[in-house]
């Protein structure tokens, strides 16, 4: 396994306006150290202890994201560096950011996720409930979070075709929320879809990040 081949790779795919999140999750700091001296400055990571151990050990001008699912007890030790939440899927996980991060100082962007995959199991709002959260707008009174676009995963399947549909559903749900709660805000621009095996249907579907793991480092071991 050649990470900064493979880096090199994925990144010669990405056209201009998508940025790469290398997913480096269950891989030790010399994985990601190896992708970093190949330039990659961004990583997501999906457990709270892992990505603060990493944190505190690796390079400080390295973007963390975080992507996995966010227990509110654990926000605090993530805000005063974490660079994006990519996995917002209540009001109540937004407002409970909002506190952590003033008490940090700190203005937190976040992604809110949907749920788009026909799976049961994966998190994020519906359509509807995301349209009522927004349509509420007690949002706007939280200062120390920047709600900067939204975040999906497709369902785990081979067919192509419902992974494109699917990402083209988070796609139209995107412009609509930018065009009615959105029109003015200059930060509310990301649409993060795409992982090893659909990043390209992803990027056909207008994504601008793409969260990639296996295919630069690896199978995980968990
Ligand atoms: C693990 C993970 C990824 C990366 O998955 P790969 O298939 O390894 O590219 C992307 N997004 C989320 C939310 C993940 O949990």
């Amino acid at each position: 396994m050649n990470i900064a081949e493979n880096l090199k790779q994925v990144l010669s795919e990405l056209p201009e306006g998508v940025r790469l999140v290398a997913v480096s999750k269950f891989h030790p700091n010399e994985a990601i150290e190896e992708a970093y001296r190949a330039g990659q400055h961004v990583f997501g990571e999906s457990k709270v202890q892992e990505m603060t151990a990493k944190y505190e050990s690796l390079p400080k001008d390295i973007e963390w994201h975080f992507i996995g699912h966010l227990q509110t007890n654990k926000i605090k030790y993530i805000v005063p560096y974490v660079a994006l939440i990519h996995g917002i899927d209540s009001y109540k996980l937004l407002a409970e950011v909002n506190k952590q991060a003033a008490k940090a100082d700190r203005t937190v962007n976040c992604l809110l996720q949907l749920h788009i995959a026909r799976e049961e199991t994966k998190f994020g709002f519906s359509p509807d409930e995301c349209r009522e959260m927004l349509a509420g707008g007690e949002w706007k009174e939280l200062k120390n979070i920047r709600i900067c676009g939204l975040m999906g995963m497709a369902t785990n399947t081979d067919n192509v075709e419902q992974i494109k549909a699917e990402f083209c559903s988070l796609s139209s749900f995107f412009q609509e929320a930018k065009a009615t709660w959105f029109a003015d805000a200059e930060y509310f621009r990301e649409l993060s879809m795409g992982m090893s095996h659909d990043y390209h249907e992803a990027i056909s579907a207008g994504s601008t990040l793409v969260r990639v793991g296996s295919k630069i480092f690896g199978e995980r071991n968990y």
